[in-house]
């Protein structure tokens, strides 16, 4: 039986002699699919089933998985190719999609949030820092790992005068009224908070639409990256090869 669906290359293995099995995010979930004779230079399917390849496939199941039977180019997201750190950024939100996205069940807010990132990054429209951190709060939000982050855990207040503590963990803030009744010091400024905050409640398209500045950038980072590898049940490789770039 043959399908078609839009989709992107998320992730890929080289097999056989010149073959790829790769991965899409489909707005119906996760896909495997083999691409025959992908990786010959100049071949039918070489590059709408190469790593960031949003294409419309043309699918024919099989016994284990799908054979890919032609594609359609809608965007390769090129100049990502060009700058190893946007690059090697990219592969982690793949591989992050690889372990979040759902496999068979709607993903399109999953598929969205990803062609928004890549699309951000391709076209330079904000700085990385940015990019990944909204990329990494948002895809745990969509995968049910939503901090709470509305108000302070112990006494309810929405705001704090001060520096606040959050815990990646229990994905929970408290104020500095309660911080200093209780003898604690602070981790994050407030306005790195509100971000989260603003970043978890927004439309994708929205979510990007906020500004940092000085350190409040470096701890927003922060924040993400830790709530990612606090709550990920494995450290993602791509990660550590992103950070070495940078
Ligand atoms: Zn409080």
């Amino acid at each position: 039986m043959k399908t078609a669906t839009d989709g992107i290359v998320i992730w890929e293995v080289k097999t056989g002699e010149a073959d790829r099995v790769i991965t899409l995010l489909t707005p119906g979930g996760l896909v495997t699919a083999y691409a025959r004779g992908s990786l010959k230079p100049g071949g039918r399917l070489t590059g709408t089933t190469a790593m960031l390849s949003y294409s419309n496939f043309e699918l024919a199941s099989g016994k284990n998985m799908y054979t890919v039977t032609d594609a359609t180019s809608q965007n390769r997201f090129l100049r990502i190719y060009a700058q190893a750190d946007r690059y090697s950024l990219a592969v982690y939100f793949c591989e992050l999609m690889k372990y979040l996205a759902p496999t068979e069940e709607d993903s399109s807010a999953f598929l969205s949030l990803l062609l928004n990132s890549l699309y951000l990054l391709d076209e330079d429209l904000k700085p990385a820092w940015q990019i990944k951190a909204v990329f990494e709060l948002a895809l745990m939000t969509l995968a049910g790992y939503m901090p709470d982050v509305d108000s302070c855990s112990r006494c309810g207040s929405d705001e704090s005068r001060e520096g606040v503590f959050f815990d990646p963990l229990e994905a929970a803030w408290i104020c500095s009224d309660c911080l200093s009744k209780e003898g604690r010091i602070a981790n994050y400024q407030f306005p790195v908070i509100a971000a989260v905050r603003y970043v978890v409640h927004s439309d994708i398209r929205k979510a990007f639409s906020f500004s940092l500045s000085g350190d409040a950038c470096r701890q927003f980072s922060r924040l993400s990256e830790d709530y990612v590898l606090a709550h990920l049940e494995r450290k993602p490789r791509t990660l550590e090869f992103y950070n070495i770039i940078q």
